[in-house]
């Protein structure tokens, strides 16, 4: 039986785990303001570990969705899923120092036939863990399994409060269905008393506007935590069809600052390679592969090594013209760390655009700029 911190007795952690969680959160808070000096003094080399992990559990999906590279079949990259053995090295390892790690990043993680054992993992190892699902293959075992294991937070995405709308961008799938298995997701997490985090989300794209307040009103529901109100990502504006469905205009800084992600998030695909942020989907400028030659993983080696420092240095001359896909990118403006605080990957002032729920309901605001 794995301790679980997300499931049902979190209070049956024995002591020493206790203690070593309570570790683990001060080094990571301690790390906070050393990560940022790094940032902020422009540090190339010695950079500390990443604050998150994204870890691409497989870049197969199961959808042909209308603003993904992947449903639109734009990734070269080979398909697979990532070996169990070299994910247990990449948890060892960067364990004790990230503190969260998602199960996605290109592709459908529930198609991952050792999804269920990788989240058992990471919990076991304390490592908070968090997926995207399309949720059409999320089965009440499915389901099951994935609050068992300890999953830290869900997001269901579910584009559209019209199946019409649901079903003209996430093409394949079918909106009763997803909606059957978001619901009782919810009701078993409720039913069983986990503390799994289900963010239901819904992305900000031309189709989907008109349908935002309602759709915030129809999913505050018991056992949600928050309404997700993705802002539109254009994956760096590479792909004309899908920098299409932006639904306003990007106002960008005067000036431009070197991507926090190169100093925070550590993306992984799923044969090992490094890549810049998810946006480099086809691994346009390749940062090396946790796997080694003799078949050790290390991450931190990578995280550090040449042609992570020449990128970092890149972004910090404001280099990067030949640098694809940073140089077409508009999402490096989304955020700035400071000294105490980082976040993931989500634009600074669309932090108001989440949708928290209330006992009373949901508390909704900054949606001004949704037209209803
Ligand atoms: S500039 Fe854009 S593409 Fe480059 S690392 Fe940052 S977010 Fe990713």
């Amino acid at each position: 039986m794995v301790m679980n911190p997300n499931g049902r007795s979190p209070s049956h952690l024995s002591n020493l785990e206790k203690a070593r969680r309570k570790l683990r959160y001060y080094r990571q808070q301690a790390l906070q303001p050393i990560r940022w000096l790094a940032y902020t003094t422009g540090q190339t080399r010695f950079v500390p570990p990443p604050d998150r992990m994204y870890i691409e559990s497989t870049n197969i999906c199961n959808l042909n969705c209308i603003m993904c590279p992947t449903g639109l079949k734009l990734i070269k990259r080979p398909q697979g899923f990532m070996d169990f053995e070299v994910f247990k090295q990449i948890v060892d390892e960067m364990a004790p120092w990230v503190r969260a790690t998602t199960l996605h990043i290109w592709g459908e993680p529930l198609l991952h036939p050792r999804i269920f054992d990788m989240v058992e993992y990471c919990t076991r190892k304390g490592l908070r863990t968090e997926i995207s699902t399309n949720a059409t293959l999320l089965t009440e075992e499915r389901a099951k399994r994935l609050l068992e294991a300890g999953l830290s937070a869900i997001y269901l995405s579910i584009d559209g409060l019209r199946p019409e709308t649901y079903e003209n961008i996430r093409v394949r799938a079918d909106y009763e269905r997803t909606n059957a298995n978001i619901r009782r997701f919810i009701e078993l997490k409720v039913e069983g008393g986990y503390q799994t985090y289900v963010n239901i989300q819904i992305i900000k794209m031309k189709q989907t506007l008109d349908e935002i307040q309602e759709f915030v009103r129809v999913w505050s529901l018991p056992g949600v935590d928050r309404i997700n109100v993705k802002p539109f990502d254009s994956w760096a504006d590479q792909v004309d069809q899908i920098s299409e469905l932006r639904p306003n205009e990007v106002k960008l800084p005067e000036k431009r600052w070197a991507c926090p992600n190169l100093w925070y998030h550590v993306h992984i695909y799923w044969d090992g390679s490094i890549a810049m942020c998810d946006r480099d989907f086809n691994l346009n400028f390749p940062l090396g592969n946790v796997v080694d030659p003799d078949g050790k993983v290390r991450v931190m080696k990578n995280w550090n090594g040449p042609q992570m420092q020449e990128l970092r240095r890149r972004h910090l001359e404001n280099d990067l013209d030949d640098v694809s896909p940073c140089n077409k990118c508009t999402e490096w403006a989304w955020w700035k760390p400071s000294p105490f605080f980082a976040q993931g990957n989500r634009p600074a002032d669309e932090g108001s655009k989440m949708v928290r729920l209330h006992e009373d309901g949901p508390i909704i605001i900054g949606l001004d700029d949704v037209e209803t």
